[in-house]
């Protein structure tokens, strides 16, 4: 059984029809890049998929359970899908351990000291054992971005999305991002990740999806897709971000 199915999935906003059938799976450990214009509906596709918006037709099941089902209680299926922004959202008034502890404690009713040392293991994973009294602030983009991987492995998530993590950091801040994404997909943690980072994709990715204009063009692994596109909408995609 794929981790994560979405079938004839369609989204739109008043007229303006974003997701227009999309159809894929994403299966256990896999890593799923997904590429494309910016406006292409990526990102909504990535908010259906842990139902930050709604569809208005099509189905996500994530393991075997149709989430946009009526019947499906929603925060126990989102608990299993963690989501990293391209704008961090940590909270600022907290520090890198307290951002990491407080969905433990308040939404998996973790004790205090359990939520404490998987905050800990975590902001270690990502490099920032060093950071953990830091608040946001504090810290440069990078590492708030790192937090905000940590605090979302928190949550023991089954999936992981990733949406741009890095388009809004400085050039020299990127590397150490996509080095704790690499090390996470090695892991093997199950990723879906819109990106930019063509480079990243290439290694990375078991497998690219690129969209245009609320559908899936194309899709096969890197070496395929990026390496070697079979549609002129891919190519020349490709041409202006290469
Ligand atoms: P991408 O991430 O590929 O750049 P998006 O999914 O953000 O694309 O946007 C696709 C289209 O959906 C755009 O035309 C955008 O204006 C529209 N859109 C996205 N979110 C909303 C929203 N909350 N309300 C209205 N329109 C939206
Ligand atoms: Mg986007």
């Amino acid at each position: 059984m794929a981790l994560v199915e979405i079938k004839s999935l369609h989204k739109s906003f008043g007229s303006n029809h974003v997701l227009r059938g999309i159809d894929f799976t994403v299966e256990q450990g896999e890593v799923v890049c997904v590429i494309g214009p910016s406006g292409s509906g990526k990102s909504t596709l990535l908010r259906c998929v842990n139902l930050l918006e709604t569809p208005q037709e099509g189905q996500v099941i994530v393991r075997g359970e149709d989430i946009t089902h009526p019947d499906c209680h929603l925060d126990e299926a989102r608990q299993q899908i963690g989501m990293v922004f391209q704008q961090f959202n940590l909270f600022p008034h907290l520090s890198a351990l307290a951002n990491c502890t407080v969905a433990q404690r308040t939404v998996l009713k973790r004790p205090a000291e359990e939520a404490d040392r998987v905050a800990r293991a975590n902001l270690e994973r990502v490099g920032l054992s060093d950071k953990i009294e830091a608040y946001p602030a504090q810290l440069s983009g990078g590492q708030q971005q790192r937090v905000a991987i940590a605090r979302a492995l928190s949550m023991d998530p089954a999936l992981m999305l990733f949406d741009e993590p890095t388009s809004a950091l400085d050039p020299e801040l990127v590397g150490d991002v996509l080095t704790v994404m690499r090390k996470l997909a090695l892991d093997g943690m199950t990723m879906l990740v819109v990106t930019h980072e063509m480079a990243f994709a290439r290694e990375v990715a078991d497998r690219v999806v690129f969209m245009d204009g609320g559908v899936i063009v194309e899709q096969g692994p890197p070496a395929e897709v990026i390496g070697n596109p079979k549609e002129e909408r891919t190519r020349t995609f490709l041409r202006r971000v290469l």
